[in-house]
């Protein structure tokens, strides 16, 4: 069975260098090296090079939150997965709930899954509703996010890849945002995989289906636990050392 996984999602969190690094060294610290967790934190691309020596403890991996589909090139403003590869990055968030606000398709999405694999990144593709409608349409939308965002993907390649679900009505940035509870998840989680099982029949069993969405440490036993999923993306809580460290310790325990 594939390890469990808690992934720290930072966002366009702490301010500075120094504060990251403090962060990131109180995380590291309290973890114990043979954790059978595998613990991952995504913090804003500027910050990766200074986390790199700090992580060589192999303890924690490091993710980006974000990458572009080219290699090189002409590309203003872009970060491609070979250069986060090079910066030590193993994994990256793609098609976050934030970034498809700001434009991101699952077209673009699909491109930048092709480009991670093939730098030798994890990519952890989120998907998500953003609200529940009675008529029960969020299936169909998770449903064509996984269709497009997956499409043409190698069956040899999706057991790298790691599939967040994330409603976006629980995300602790949403106004009016509510609680999801493991029922809502694990009624997702089953969705998913019968998706997933029909695109890439038995090779669908060796990927990881992560929970986000305001998790925290106290409903982290509930979603790993009861909702069906392999681990955990947390946003907000992944800021507060205390909070992160306790969420990848009831993952621990769970693992016995
Ligand atoms: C996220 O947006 O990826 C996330 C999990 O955020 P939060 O835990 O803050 O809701």
């Amino acid at each position: 069975m594939a390890k469990k996984i808690i992934i720290g999602n930072w966002k366009m969190n702490p301010v500075s260098s120094k504060d990251a690094e403090k962060l990131f060294i109180s995380i590291v610290k309290f973890l114990n090296r043979k954790t059978r967790t595998e613990v991952v934190i995504c913090p804003p691309f500027l910050y990766l090079e200074n986390l790199k020596s700090s992580s060589r403890t192999k303890k924690i991996s490091l993710g980006a939150q974000d990458a572009f589909w080219a290699e090189i090139g002409a590309f203003t403003g872009e970060v491609s997965p070979d250069m986060l590869y090079n910066f030590s990055a193993r994994y990256v968030i793609l098609g976050h709930s934030e970034r498809r606000t700001l434009g991101e398709t699952n077209e673009t999405v699909n491109k930048k899954i092709k480009a991670a694999l093939s730098a030798g990144l994890i990519p952890v593709l989120c998907v998500g509703e953003s609200v529940r409608d009675e008529s029960h349409d969020y299936f169909d939308l998770v449903k064509t996010q996984l269709g497009e965002c997956l499409s043409g993907v190698k069956k040899t390649s999706v057991a790298k890849i790691i599939i967040a679900y994330e409603p976006v009505w629980a995300i602790s940035s949403t106004i009016n945002r509510k609680d999801a509870t493991s029922a809502d998840c694990l009624e997702m989680i089953i969705f998913i995989r019968k998706i997933l099982s029909d695109k890439f029949g038995s090779e669908s069993k060796k990927m990881r289906i992560i929970y986000g969405g305001s998790a925290n440490e106290k409903d982290a036993e509930d979603f790993l636990r009861n909702g069906g999923v392999d681990g955990l993306l947390v946003g907000r809580a992944s800021l507060d050392a205390k909070k992160f460290i306790e969420i990848v310790k009831i993952c621990e325990a769970l693992n016995k």
